[in-house]
């Protein structure tokens, strides 16, 4: 399927590894011209040479910045002024005990992973509803759906992200801009690992032991490959989801039980 993306442009936060390498890699595939960020000028330029091999032909622009800043927001729009395709991300709050967090931790977490969001939103939907195209995707996490215990941060911020696009996607959506969430449940990341390491280490068991639990729980029984939540970004990306906007779609092999 030609998704219709070819010389769109989009803008992908937090794209040097993981989930938002794997959307800024798909939707290159499709002919998008892209602008990638991350904080570390290394891993984003490998990630910008393996998009490149991947995507001949398509322009890919490096923005080595903090996402959650307003000097790193700045950069990224200075490079990307009026995207087509804006995708939201940024590193996911640590896991733990709420006794333990402090107001700053409280405030981190909502700046990372609702503000900063909204603030991107706020910055480009008003250019997308004038040229009348425009995707915006976030990433947020299956703890919207079913919250995890040892995510509070994580459940909490995003939850506020999710009510407010919620109002927005139906604003929007008269002008073929479109605004969804992704909810990823467990793939293969870094951050994935990293979540496992701490709770494995707290529980004074091997990582190895605790990820074969998690790959078993799941009804795939493996854990998701970011190259097949970066093919979900970009049909949510493409021409032909024009009328799905407002949405919480979930990536987890069936993990959440609910019927609906
Ligand atoms: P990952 O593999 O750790 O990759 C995170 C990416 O974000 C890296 O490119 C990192 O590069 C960049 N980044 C982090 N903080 C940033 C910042 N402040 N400014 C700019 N770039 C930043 O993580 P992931 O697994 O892809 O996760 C992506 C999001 O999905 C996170 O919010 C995570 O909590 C959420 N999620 C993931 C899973 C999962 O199983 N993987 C499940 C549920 C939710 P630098 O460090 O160089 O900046």
């Amino acid at each position: 399927m030609d998704l219709g993306l070819k010389g769109k442009k989009a803008l992908v936060c937090a794209a040097s590894k993981g989930l938002g390498k794997a959307c800024a890699k798909a939707l290159a595939m499709e002919g998008v011209d892209i602008v990638i960020l991350a904080r570390t000028a290394a891993t984003l330029a490998d990630a910008a040479k393996e998009i490149r091999a991947a995507a001949p032909g398509v322009k890919v622009t490096e923005v080595a910045a903090d996402i959650t800043t307003d000097a790193g927001r700045d950069a990224a729009l200075a490079a990307c002024p009026a995207p087509d395709i804006l995708v939201n991300n940024a590193g996911g709050p640590p896991p733990g005990d709420f006794r333990d967090w402090s107001k700053e931790h409280w405030m981190a977490a909502v700046n990372n992973n609702m503000i900063t969001p909204i603030l991107l939103i706020k910055a480009t939907v008003d250019g997308m509803i004038q040229r009348r195209f425009g995707r915006i995707v976030n990433i947020t996490s299956g703890a919207v759906k079913a919250p995890i215990e040892y995510l509070g941060l994580s459940n909490g911020a995003r939850a506020g992200l999710t009510g407010f696009v919620a109002g927005l996607a139906r604003q929007t959506v008269q002008h073929n801009v479109t605004v969804n969430n992704l909810l990823p449940g467990p793939f293969e990341t870094d951050r994935l690992l990293s979540t496992i390491r701490t709770l494995a280490a707290k529980q004074n068991i091997p990582l190895e032991k605790l990820y074969e639990e998690r790959r078993k729980e799941n009804p795939a029984k493996r854990m998701g490959a970011p190259d097949e939540f970066g093919a979900a970004c970009a049909f949510l990306c493409s021409a032909h989801a024009g009328f799905i906007t407002g949405q919480n779609l979930l990536l987890d092999g069936g993990a959440y039980r609910g019927t609906l």
